[in-house]
């Protein structure tokens, strides 16, 4: 139909129990693969591209021109203000990494225990309060509005925000807690990592600082994400890359550094990886509604399918009732999270995640037993029958134990 759905069944996998089956996909929250309106632009980048910000040749200028139209398109998607800056990173985790690099002294950092490691543990430099993981989107308002209560006023401030949880797809109350950092004079940065590809997001509506996402979670291949906002604090801090690209005049006495996004992407940049993102901000960005539609539509029917299997049970943050991308995170009573994950790769043809998602200390407070849990998560790549082959697959196993015996190896669990 009308979704930029061009992956999937070029990926059969031809052997699961002698059958051709239509490999399939749920694992979208680790990464997604590209859309071909991307591979297509990279294509067409690969074929020409020359030194970027570096020379006066055809495609150099080109090169850059494309680089610098990336990074508008870029900011575009996150809805940047006028005054905002994007820098091109690698991911999520060098974006946030960046972030903390430049904060000024003595500055706080609130974050929740809940937060992906990426956005929880970069702030060596910076005193760091990490607040409980609420039960509630209401209760984890009241949570940071004590935690910013406890700090002294007079110190900068910077509330380490999450668009969604990566363990349970759970919906954070971004604009609600945004509001309550602002009251304190506090700065926001907002990790989209799994947000940006499944809802819009606006950093001026939200009223967040700044926003951090993935590439690779939105459709575009490794090696791009951004940093988009404000500009004060990077401009004020020594340069993230200190070498060649950053660097503005460099004397014997004395370098001066840019000013801007040069100021932060020391070294020659991933270009065609901008590109890449770009394009797959731009594609997304015009089929937002179909893609919405299309995730709401497997996810109630995976949720609505494992609810009725019995002894298998949902996981959520911030309740049942919170708002949640295209994640179902679950645990079978008898079966350990990973074996179940591997029964639906090898009987099943099908794709999760189990383990702690880089998430422990949040795996811990929400898993019994070892702290791990089965994560299906839906995307472009994702059909209908996908979503039944899953239920009816927990349902075969939790009725009449795996279809091949599994021995717990060093590597895994080996039929
Ligand atoms: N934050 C969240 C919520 C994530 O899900 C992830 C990726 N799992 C990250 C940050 C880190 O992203 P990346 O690995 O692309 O740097």
């Amino acid at each position: 139909g009308d979704l930029p759905l061009t992956v999937g069944a070029e990926l059969g996998v031809p052997t699961i129990h002698r059958t051709v089956v239509d490999f399939g996909n749920l694992d979208h929250a680790a990464t997604t693969p590209a859309l071909v309106a991307v591979t297509d632009a990279v294509e067409a980048v690969q074929r020409r591209y020359g030194s970027v910000h570096r020379g006066a040749g055809y495609t150099s200028r080109l090169t850059t021109d494309w680089f610098e139209q990336a990074r508008g398109e870029v900011g575009q998607f996150v809805g940047a203000r006028a005054d905002d800056e994007v820098v091109f990173t690698r991911n999520t985790t060098d974006a946030l990494r960046l972030l903390a690099h430049t904060l000024p002294p003595r500055t706080n950092v609130l974050v929740f225990e809940s937060a992906h490691h990426a956005a929880l543990l970069p702030w060596t430099v910076a005193r760091t309060t990490r607040i409980p993981v609420p039960t509630s989107a209401e209760e984890s308002v009241t949570l940071l509005d004590d935690a910013l209560a406890a700090l002294d006023p007079a110190e900068p401030a910077l509330v380490v925000i999450t668009g969604a949880c990566n363990v349970t797809g759970d919906i954070w109350p971004v604009a609600d807690l945004a509001a309550v950092a602002r009251r304190y004079g506090a700065r926001t940065v907002l990790d989209a990592a799994q947000l940006a590809p499944h809802r819009r997001v606006d950093i001026s509506e939200l009223d967040v600082d700044w926003v951090a996402f993935s590439g690779h979670k939105t459709y575009a291949p490794y090696g791009a994400g951004a940093l988009v906002g404000r500009t004060d604090w990077l401009d004020a801090s020594e340069p993230y890359l200190p070498a060649g690209g950053a660097t503005h005049t460099v004397s014997h006495q004395h370098t001066r550094w840019q000013e801007g996004p040069a100021r932060h992407e020391g070294g020659t940049p991933n270009a065609v990886g901008a590109i890449a993102l770009a394009s797959a901000c731009a594609t997304i960005s015009a089929h937002r509604d179909a893609i919405e539609a299309h995730e709401a539509e497997l996810l109630d029917a995976l949720r609505a399918g494992l609810t009725e299997i019995p002894g298998v049970t949902l996981h959520h943050v911030l309740g049942p009732a919170a708002d949640g991308v295209g994640v179902a995170t679950f645990t079978v009573d008898g079966y350990a999270p990973s074996l179940v994950s591997q029964v639906l790769a090898d009987e099943y043809g099908l794709a999760v995640r189990d383990g702690r998602f880089c998430a422990h200390l949040l795996c811990e407070t929400l898993f019994d037993g070892d702290g791990t849990a089965v994560r299906a998560s839906v995307g472009l790549a994702t059909t209908r029958e996908h979503i039944e082959r899953l239920v009816h697959g927990v349902r075969r196993l939790v009725e009449n134990g795996p279809t091949s015996t599994y021995e717990h190896t060093d590597t895994g669990w080996v039929a």
